[in-house]
């Protein structure tokens, strides 16, 4: 199969009336979100939405999330109304959050795989919502990765994972977030599945107490059953073994050198992962910028693009942790599944 790549930001109306058709014909379309690249399918047909885990290679007890364009679409696919949705969905949409409900019957297994509950978006990102609107159905979508590598955030990285895979790729440019949504499950007590731009803060902000679930910084106990599916996989790898070091700026930093010139001794190739405030310390050696640590959003923008591109050429990378508070919680979550939970705290 060939893979077209139209861009979206020169022919958005074209691009999107051909996604459409595709979508409407049972194919896949990867498009842009304002979190991570989409890879997307009819989302009430069963079979359309088998060839989204077909192309990536992914488990099918994985569920996906469904994407709307109108607040109202939701009533089609969930079973009934938590009272604190529409404050919710009133607050955060259209924008970085998937709300987990009981499913309406017509919701087919594949999506949910085989859940009673399904996944909800509402994206921010205008061609998303157009692909959406003239599809006429909701479209299912993971990140348009290859099961188990780092999310994409250009289109590039979605060709790159899916090229001869999928006919259709929407060139939207980079993504504004870079890490995929929050996961917030209103099945019971809110509780945070998966942490995205939509802090624990923002949420408690308006409906109060949200839980977070245990395994996000943690790898899943084995005994213990994974509230969101996707949780229990290898998750965000990139070609390079990745350890992470936490703790203060300068201390952190010293202990990234030492590592560094170990590794190199071995003759391994090294990258580094730092941020603004410590790279003046990595002068002379392969360093990235991750971002600022006092605005850990910019880190989230940075880190799959940087986790694929440095990662293709050395054989380790050397992270930075950061505090998990706001958005350093959704960063965290996905630099510790990335580096296998390989950490240490200086
Ligand atoms: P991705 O498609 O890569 O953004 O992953 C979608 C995420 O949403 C995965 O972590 C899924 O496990 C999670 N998810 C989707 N539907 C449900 C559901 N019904 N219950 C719990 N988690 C879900
Ligand atoms: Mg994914």
């Amino acid at each position: 199969m060939k893979t077209e790549v139209i861009s979206t930001v020169r022919m958005e109306d074209a691009g999107t009336t051909l996604g459409a058709e595709l979508i409407k014909n049972g194919e896949l379309v990867a498009f842009p979100t304002e979190t991570v690249y989409g890879l997307g399918a009819n989302g009430m047909d069963g079979e359309a939405v088998d060839r989204i885990f077909e192309a990536k290679g992914r488990p099918n007890d994985n569920p996906l999330i469904l994407h709307i364009a109108k607040k109202n679409d939701v009533t089609k696919i969930w079973a009934h109304t938590p009272k604190l949705a529409k404050t919710l969905m009133d607050t955060f949409w259209p924008g970085p959050l998937t709300m987990i409900f009981n499913k309406a019957d017509e919701v087919p297994y594949e999506v949910t795989a085989g859940l009673e509950t399904v996944a909800i978006r509402m994206p921010a990102d205008k061609t998303a919502r157009l692909l959406i609107q003239k599809s006429g159905v909701p479209i299912a979508a993971p990140s348009a990765n290859r099961s188990g590598r780092p999310s994409p955030t250009t289109a590039e990285h979605v060709l790159a994972d899916m090229d001869g895979r999928i006919p259709l790729i929407l060139d939207g440019g980079p993504c504004r977030y870079g890490v995929e949504s929050t996961v917030l499950s209103l099945v019971g007590e809110p509780t945070i599945l998966r942490p995205g731009a939509i802090t624990r803060e923002m949420l408690e902000a308006v409906i109060g107490p949200v839980r977070l679930a245990p395994s996000i910084l943690n790898p899943l106990g084995e005994r213990e059953v994974a509230a969101s599916p996707g949780m229990k996989y290898k998750h965000y790898a990139p070609d390079a073994d990745v350890h992470v070091v936490e703790g203060e700026p300068k201390p952190a930093a010293k202990r990234i050198r030492a590592l560094y010139y170990d590794y190199e001794a071995e003759g391994r190739t090294v990258a580094i992962l730092g941020t603004e405030q410590t790279m003046a310390s990595y002068r002379n050696l392969n360093a990235y910028c991750l971002g600022d640590r006092e605005d850990p959003e910019s880190l989230c923008a940075n880190l799959f693009r940087l986790l694929r591109d440095v990662g293709a050429h050395c054989d380790v990378i050397l992270a930075e942790g950061v505090d998990t508070k706001e958005t350093g919680l959704a960063f965290m979550n996905r630099l510790l599944r990335a580096a296998g939970f390989s950490r240490e705290t200086v």
